[in-house]
């Protein structure tokens, strides 16, 4: 991880890359914050490199330079590694969580002072003055006022720059809950699947118990080829609700795939699973469905479950796979049913 800096780590790397954005008038976005705090925590020295070499030549960091450094430096980091990837998302928001906040104490700061000066100017004026020490007051008074319109267009900036990061945040919040959401049912996709199986064998020494369920509907082809396939995808839509509604947490149902879903069931035996699995399959048998658009009545749809449970040194691979096995078994059998992996 690159960034695992602390809170007071981080503020030092605040202070030390907003003044010198400053400095080269550098607008305080996101992007070049995440530039400079790079820099000043020396996360990649070659950044750095270039850096030096931007300022000498241009004397500031143009917009397109520091994109393109953004861009070479920072979110091609370890890009073939989806974990890496993740943990810089991770300390990235991170860091936009301490810019923020510090942010806020900066700008606290800055209008204390700036208000201070205005108020000293402005009692200046009332008083008589020697004459010697007038012309040095009004110069003095010029540059205060100079200082606290500088302030008040940084402080403009800083909450320009406040509120890009915000808007960051909620976007990187956002691509990452897209990310791991099937889009069409809306459940979670098969990416969290691996995520809280490596979780809870972590936590738990593998050696805690953990069932798992694969469900694929029956004759899916034949539906969409008597239906339509928009009508298959209200179908899939419902089974997305269903299982949301049935699977109580620490179940966690997924799509795992066309017409498959899958139930990751963490504390559950395998006679527990397969109790789950046979009320969902019950429940699904039972319900008629109406055509949206046509109104026309179609018959419930059924489907078939493989049912496996976690062994010691599993990976979540061997697990899927003798539930898989149990699924073929179950509509070998005949579908609209569930068995237990041997
Ligand atoms: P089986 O009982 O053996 O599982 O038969 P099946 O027809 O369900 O299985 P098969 O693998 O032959 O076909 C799967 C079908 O699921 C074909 C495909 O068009 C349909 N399907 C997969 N994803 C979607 C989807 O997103 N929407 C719709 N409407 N259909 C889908
Ligand atoms: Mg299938
Ligand atoms: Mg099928």
């Amino acid at each position: 991880m690159k960034f695992s800096e602390n809170s007071d780590q981080a503020a030092d790397f605040l202070r030390q890359a907003v003044p010198t954005m400053v400095k080269h008038e550098i607008v305080p976005n996101p992007l070049n914050y995440t530039l400079w705090y790079s820099y000043y925590s020396n996360a990649f020295p070659s950044l750095n490199k270039e850096l030096d070499e931007t300022i000498e030549r241009y004397g500031t960091c143009p917009p397109e330079v520091g994109e393109a450094l953004f861009i070479q430096h920072i979110t091609q980091l370890d890009k073939d590694s989806e974990k890496q990837l993740e943990s810089f998302h991770q300390a990235f928001s991170h860091i936009v969580d301490d810019l923020s906040v510090s942010l806020d104490k900066t700008a606290e700061q800055t209008t204390g002072y700036s208000q201070a000066l205005k108020d000293n100017i402005s009692e200046l004026g009332t008083h008589e003055l020697d004459s010697a020490v007038t012309p040095v007051l009004d110069q003095l008074s010029e540059n205060a006022s100079a200082i606290c319109n500088a302030n008040d267009e940084f402080q403009g900036q800083l909450s320009a720059a406040k509120m890009e990061i915000n808007t960051l945040k909620a976007e990187l919040e956002n691509s990452k809950k897209e990310a791991n959401t099937d889009p069409l049912t809306g459940l979670s996709n098969r990416r969290v699947l691996d995520a809280i199986y490596h979780q809870f064998v972590e936590e738990n020494d593998d050696s805690g118990e953990l069932a798992f369920i694969i469900m694929d509907i029956d004759k899916f082809k034949v539906f969409n080829d008597t239906h339509g396939h928009l009508v298959g995808d209200q179908i899939l839509k419902f089974v997305g609700q269903l299982l949301k509604k049935e699977c109580k947490s620490p179940l966690v149902p997924v799509r795992f795939g066309g017409e498959e879903f899958a139930l990751l069931c963490p504390c559950y035996s395998i006679a527990q699973a397969q109790q789950v699995a046979e009320n969902i399959r019950v429940k699904l048998s039972a319900l008629p469905f109406n055509n949206k658009r046509t109104g026309e009545k179609i018959p419930p749809i059924t489907a078939s479950f493989g049912v496996s449970n976690k062994r010691h040194g599993d990976i979540l691979n061997n697990v899927i796979e003798r539930a898989d096995k149990a699924l073929y078994a179950a509509k070998s059998a005949g579908r609209n049913q569930v068995m237990l992996a041997e």
